[in-house]
């Protein structure tokens, strides 16, 4: 038997600390060398950060497009991806490909979908405060479907609408569900900036509001309870909450957002798309929605974040004896400011030490004048680990690239995709020239 074999399979409780990376956190093509480096996709890993240096974001492709199609099969065409998570033309042609849907939350994110050529029609705006000009572009293009989220912004969208055909329009509502995660990705509660209160009966008055509107017809009902949620049962109850409401709106299109949660650390539980769209799914009838609602789900984080990991050169070691070991690397809260915004954990491995038993324990932390710049907390190393080596940290896909600042002018890493083929960059490392680019001398 494969010594190895817990580390790809999946959890095993016996698991400590010290135990090497388990491979179940890293992208799907991963394989170890007979060295124990790491090779993703027949890319050896150590290899692609002497090409394009660190740090790096390297995805698994193949793994994306099977997630996105695990997706489709589960929920028919009604899947529509968050690009928040993570967006650049690359990502954006890959869900056109796939077949999924766009949502977006900005001027911003509409324009990098539209250059990458992605289909207006499949895309859905979100956002508390989209401006006159953002709604304006949306309905130039004509993006599928706007998320209403406000009276203001109904009076905003109705003027600009005015002289169109009728512009479909979703509500979005807050079902007052406190999904168990960090507070400050928790969406659904009723004290939220996001969307139409249903206990305060404001979701029941911009309802009413769209049915009578001439410009916006109201085609379906949105909620989005948060992000990184792994309990089911909070899904569940946005579902139960939501049934009757949507009801009596009279639509065909039932949203239940994104949010669901991945494993970032080793022992962390996970839950398979087939739970969750079982848990909408049949909720959904226990609720009594009809069959012929289309349920759409908007993933973000669960498609994209465990197919990446992130590449670091180790530059400094600080021993204080009895205190801790600090172990500083070339990037930091500029391109993973998950750690510092909600004490997000990391595992952190030697990406060409694998299999090596993690006895050190280190902080690591980036090059960042803050002292809050730290990526990975009582982190586990090998101790045969050094300068100059390389380290990773997986599951990075999500909310690190999109996140990502010049913070210190630091430039932002490139990314890289790596696929059955071979491997390309999608994004170029930044330069001083980008650096100084707004600058007006
Ligand atoms: C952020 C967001 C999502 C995606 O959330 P994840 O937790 O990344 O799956 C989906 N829908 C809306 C409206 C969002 O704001």
């Amino acid at each position: 038997m494969n010594p190895y074999q817990d580390m790809f399979e999946g959890i095993n409780p016996d698991i400590t600390p010290e135990d090497p990376i388990a491979l179940h956190l890293l992208p799907e093509g991963s394989g170890v060398g007979r060295d124990g480096s790491l090779w993703i996709r027949g890319q050896k890993v150590s290899d692609l950060a002497k090409e394009f240096g660190t740090p790096l974001f390297i995805y698994d492709e193949v793994q994306i497009r099977d997630r996105a199609r695990q997706l489709k099969n589960l929920f028919g065409a009604d899947v529509a991806y968050a690009s928040k998570a993570f967006l650049c033309i690359a990502m954006a042609k890959i869900c056109a490909d796939e077949g999924l849907h766009l949502d977006v939350a900005s001027g911003g994110e509409l324009a990098v979908a539209l250059r990458a050529g992605f289909p207006a029609e499949r895309v859905v705006f979100h956002g508390n405060n989209k401006s006159r000009s953002e709604l304006q572009l949306a309905l130039e293009v004509g993006v599928g479907r706007i998320v209403v989220d406000s009276f203001n912004e109904i009076d905003r969208l109705e003027a600009l609408a005015a002289d169109r055909g009728p512009v479909k329009v979703w509500i979005r509502v807050t079902p007052g569900v406190e999904a168990h995660t960090h507070e400050f990705v928790m969406t659904g509660q009723d004290d939220s900036k996001f969307g139409f209160g249903m206990m305060s009966g404001d979701a029941k008055l911009a309802m009413d509001r769209l049915r009578t509107s001439d410009s916006l017809q109201l085609v379906g009902v949105h909620a989005h309870i948060g992000s990184q949620i792994f309990s089911l049962d909070s899904f569940v109850k946005e579902v139960e909450i939501l049934a009757p409401f949507f009801a009596s709106a009279g639509v065909d299109e039932l949203n239940f957002g994104g949010g669901l949660g991945v494993p970032y650390l080793q022992g962390e539980p996970r839950i398979s798309f087939e739970e969750w769209a079982s848990a909408l799914q049949d909720g959904a009838r226990a609720a009594g929605i009809p069959s012929s609602a289309r349920i759409m789900v908007e993933p973000g984080r669960s498609l994209v974040a465990p197919t990446a990991i992130t590449v670091y050169e180790v530059g400094t070691i600080k021993e204080i004896p009895s205190v801790r070991t600090y172990l500083s690397v070339d990037g930091g809260m500029s391109d993973n400011p998950r750690p510092v915004l909600y004490d997000s954990g990391y595992e952190v491995f030697a990406i060409d030490n694998l299999l090596s038993f993690r006895e050190r324990k280190v902080t690591v932390v980036g090059k960042h004048c803050e002292s809050g710049d730290i990526l990975v907390k009582d982190g586990r190393l090998p101790s045969s680990v050094k300068i100059g080596d390389y380290i990773a940290t997986p599951v990075t896909g999500a909310y690190g690239y999109s996140m990502a600042s010049n913070y210190n002018k630091v430039t932002r890493p490139p990314v890289v995709f790596v696929n059955n083929e071979g491997y390309r960059l999608v994004l170029r490392r930044e330069t001083v020239d980008d650096l100084v680019s707004l600058d007006v001398e």
